[in-house]
């Protein structure tokens, strides 16, 4: 059901991957005359029916011309689309714009893939169509069209960026630490494309934020929204006496009956059902969900333990922040870390010193990551130049009893295609040592 129609519009794509090719389809089939730029058109765009120019002298005439122009969120906030006299808009705010489906929206650092399904999941148990889209992998234009209850919006800081009028029912914001400085002009750039999630909202909608985080509490919510918190304080939806998850002091679920319960998941456990309570689910469904839920591929997944050791794989950890509250959950551990750094400050880091019995420095960042922990009593330091000699040292310093994780705090870029490569190919070397330490 469409909101605005785009039948005959001048509209220009900045980008042709994923994102862009679902929003050209979707303006095609609105009877848009469509235009699409790339930086580099003959990457994967054969076969395309439409017309993918380079980025190049006629760009800022045609935009010039245009009375639609869409990023795709790959497309880097310096680029030169935004800095002439058109306001490029994302693909979510196109599908805001297209569809009265009311959005749920989860921005943060960290953890917006593990809540955006856990809601997914809690409101289609609660019996709601619901799908989950945005940077989960669907992008939201491809499905406005569907009959839908509820969008459940994994909303990246590159989509935010571009919105304009986006109003999400619900919008959360889990948790904020440097990250994409490769993409953004700055770290405040980053901070305030996700801090405008909550801008549009207005009377009947609710802003959930982590307590615990000022960098996400400072915020500013327009005053006629409801604002619920979540955290390990005295918050809307908190931790009970170290016992329970809890709405307004009632306690919905133990943190036995949860099959993760690191720091970080219980804040997500409790961002996911603050989220849909607010949409009028019962917290018991919310309860149901996240006794069921072990977590998702590549976010701390035990592999398999072998010789007593335990093998992690938490290959999407690519900032330092999801490494130390991955290894805080850990006693002992030997970490595989490095990879392709985004222009972060690894230095973090150090602070799971006190975790760690060895660490192993991979990637185009070894020297960088082994710097950051050296000169620390008792701590041994290894770099790898393969994944494979990386969890054959990681094997070797590792006791039974403790964890071997790969928790790199950087991209795979430098060794793989994406963090799925990495994690895939750790598993597959983890899992081809079965036979000779014996499965436990
Ligand atoms: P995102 O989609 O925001 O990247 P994910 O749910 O995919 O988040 O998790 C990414 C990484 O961050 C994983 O390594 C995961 O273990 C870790 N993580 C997940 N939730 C949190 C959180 N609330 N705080 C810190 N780290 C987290």
């Amino acid at each position: 059901m469409s909101k605005v129609s785009y039948a005959g519009a001048k509209a220009i794509v900045v980008g042709y991957g994923l994102t862009g090719k679902a929003v050209s389809s979707f303006l095609k089939n609105q009877g848009s005359q469509v235009v699409v730029f790339d930086d580099d058109p003959t990457s994967s765009h054969a076969g395309s029916d439409v017309e993918v120019r380079k980025v190049g002298d006629d760009f800022r005439r045609v935009l010039s011309e245009a009375d639609l122009v869409v990023v795709s969120p790959g497309v880097p906030r310096l680029h030169q689309v935004y800095s002439f006299d058109v306001e490029p808009i994302s693909e979510l705010e196109l599908a805001y714009r297209s569809c009265d489906i009311p959005m749920v929206a989860v921005t943060g650092t960290n953890g917006k893939t593990t809540v955006t399904t856990q809601v997914t999941q809690m409101l289609s148990l609660a019996g709601y169509r619901a799908a989950a889209v945005g940077n989960i992998g669907t992008p939201a234009i491809s499905v406005v069209e569907k009959e839908l209850d509820f969008l459940v919006v994994e909303a990246s800081s590159f989509q935010l960026a571009t919105t304009k009028r986006f109003r999400p029912r619900v919008a959360a914001w889990t948790n904020f630490t440097p990250d994409h400085l490769d993409w953004h002009a700055g770290i405040d750039d980053y901070w305030s494309s996700k801090a405008k999630i909550f801008s549009n909202q207005s009377v009947g909608d609710s802003a959930v934020l982590n307590g615990n985080d000022p960098a996400v509490m400072a915020a500013t919510i327009p005053e006629a929204v409801e604002t619920i918190r979540f955290g390990d304080g005295n918050y809307e939806f908190k931790i009970l006496n170290n016992q329970h998850l809890a709405s307004h002091d009632m306690p919905f679920i133990a943190l036995s009956e949860l099959p993760r319960r690191l720091p970080h998941d219980l804040e997500n456990a409790l961002a996911s059902s603050a989220i849909v309570d607010r949409l009028g689910v019962d917290l018991n469904i919310a309860a149901e969900v996240l006794s069921n839920f072990r977590g998702l591929p590549h976010r701390v997944e035990l592999v398999t333990t072998i010789g007593g050791i335990s093998y992690f794989n938490d290959s999407k950890a690519t900032t330092p922040a999801s490494v130390v509250a991955a290894l805080s959950g850990f006693e002992s551990a030997v970490l595989i870390a490095g990879g392709k750094n985004k222009g972060l400050d690894l230095s973090p880091l150090r602070a799971i010193a006190s975790h760690l019995r060895g660490l192993v420095s991979i990637g185009d960042s070894r020297e960088e990551v082994a710097l950051v922990f050296s000169g620390i009593e008792g701590l041994t330091v290894l770099t790898a130049d393969s994944m494979k000699e990386a969890v054959f040292a990681a094997r070797s310093l590792a006791r039974a009893g403790d964890a071997v994780i790969l928790s790199p705090g950087c991209t795979s870029f430098d060794w793989y295609g994406s963090y799925g490569e990495r994690g895939e190919d750790f598993r597959n070397i983890v899992l081809s040592m079965t036979g000779e330490g014996g499965v436990q």
